[in-house]
């Protein structure tokens, strides 16, 4: 197999911010036209084409197709699956009476992305990564993550014979940290915050002609995430649900959520198309801030969601525009709020997740009190369940 992009119908790479067309090339990364352009604050994140009037993917035949997890969605991937990776996606959607009642929703389902090979969504993208470094001789791969992108990198790596490099933040905790020695990976704490680590992630491995597992620079990996969305649309017997609820760091994870929702809809898989909410922590809300809404909590000090305490995402533009294109909104919740939701989470749906991932119980909770799910249905995306022990101060 030549190396890169396998699938025929992917037809190029558009950059979401100034709309330059570009070939659909394994190296492809931030587009070439806005670098070094002092126009605007984002990077130019491409988004992969595809031809949609010849994907073949239709309801029957997803119901025929005996394939595990990502693999059966192969038409609308930039690159085909190996059957002997590990088994990321086919995630159970577990309903949660008791949440619903608690929020005068018709139905509250959980998407319980917690049962990933690594204990998360990001293994979703991860999977794409892997199969496109996999078509190259390259056998390092890298990237910067709050933990757990680094995590699910890791973990395919080890399980593919790969070298992960990955650069987390000074503040990754015990518990990821001891992850990342079991699958055997080479670590670089950094020390500043993810931001810096993203930074020195870039140097290194453009440096080094690393493999990036970068979610936001590495166009193809979002379509590995964007999956969920046709998983719950499935499972709702190919209904959208009225709300769909993620938390939101760098934005790569709700934005391709809202991709494939509208290829859903697109394919005519569903008749119309959920109302999206990102939810950020109160104490690191650069996108709540900047879509102005009205749902933002007062600033706090600090937060201990570290999956989403990004100051600078670099996806932005693609989740912004996801959310407009369905009339949702972005809300921040507090760290209390959000310790509250996951432990109602356990309580009350026998769901145990990270941090945070209760967040988005959290704004569940805020939407609920203006009576705005009352009579839906609601999704829950529980991002993460790796568990964090309360961190030992810092030795001195
Ligand atoms: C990465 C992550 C998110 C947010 O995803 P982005 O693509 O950064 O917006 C949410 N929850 C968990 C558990 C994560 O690891
Ligand atoms: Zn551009």
């Amino acid at each position: 197999m030549s190396p890169g992009v396998s699938n025929p119908l992917v037809t190029g790479l558009s950059c979401l911010v100034c709309g330059t067309e570009h070939e659909a090339t394994l190296s492809a990364q931030l587009c070439m036209a806005c670098e070094g352009s002092s126009d605007h604050r984002d990077p130019g994140i491409l988004d992969v084409q595809y031809r949609y009037e010849d994907v073949e993917l239709d309801r029957g035949r997803l119901a025929r197709d005996p394939g595990v997890g990502l693999r059966r969605f192969a038409p609308v991937l930039p690159t085909a699956l190996d059957a002997e990776s590990l088994p990321a996606g086919g995630t159970p959607l577990v309903p949660a009476p008791r949440l619903a009642a608690a929020l005068g929703a018709d139905a509250v389902w959980l998407k319980d992305e917690t049962r990933n090979p690594t204990r998360c969504l990001k293994d979703r993208a991860t999977a794409i990564a892997m199969a496109l470094a996999g078509t190259s001789a390259q056998r390092h791969v890298y990237c910067a993550s709050a933990g757990n992108a680094a995590i699910s990198l890791a973990g395919f790596s080890a399980h593919m014979g790969f070298n992960a490099h990955v650069f987390v933040p000074r503040y990754a905790s015990r518990t990821r940290l001891d992850w990342l020695t079991r699958y055997g990976a080479d670590v670089h704490v950094s020390g500043g915050d993810y931001d810096q680590a993203f930074d020195e992630s870039v140097v290194v491995g453009m440096r080094e002609g690393w493999f990036s597992r970068n979610c936001a620079v590495n166009p193809y990996l979002v379509e590995g995430k964007k999956t969920v969305a046709y998983e719950i649309a499935e499972q709702l017997r190919w209904t959208a649900p009225d709300v769909v609820i993620t938390p939101v760091g760098d934005g790569c994870t709700l934005g391709a959520i809202g991709k494939g929702f509208r290829e859903c809809e697109l394919l005519e898989l569903t008749s119309g198309r959920p109302l999206l909410v990102g939810v950020q922590a109160a104490a690191v809300p650069p996108i709540v801030e900047r879509s102005g809404s009205r749902w933002q909590r007062a600033g706090a000090a600090k937060t201990d969601a570290a999956s989403i305490a990004v100051r600078r995402p670099r996806n932005a533009v693609r989740v912004m525009r996801e959310v407009a294109a369905t009339n949702g909104y972005f809300v921040s919740v507090d760290d209390e709020e959000i310790g509250t939701a996951q432990a109602d989470l356990a309580a009350k749906a026998g769901m145990v997740c990270e941090f945070t991932s209760a967040a988005t119980f959290a704004a569940a909770r805020r939407l609920a009190r203006e009576n705005l799910l009352q009579g839906r249905v609601v999704v829950l995306v529980i991002t993460g369940g790796r568990i964090d022990e309360p961190q030992a101060p810092p030795a001195s």
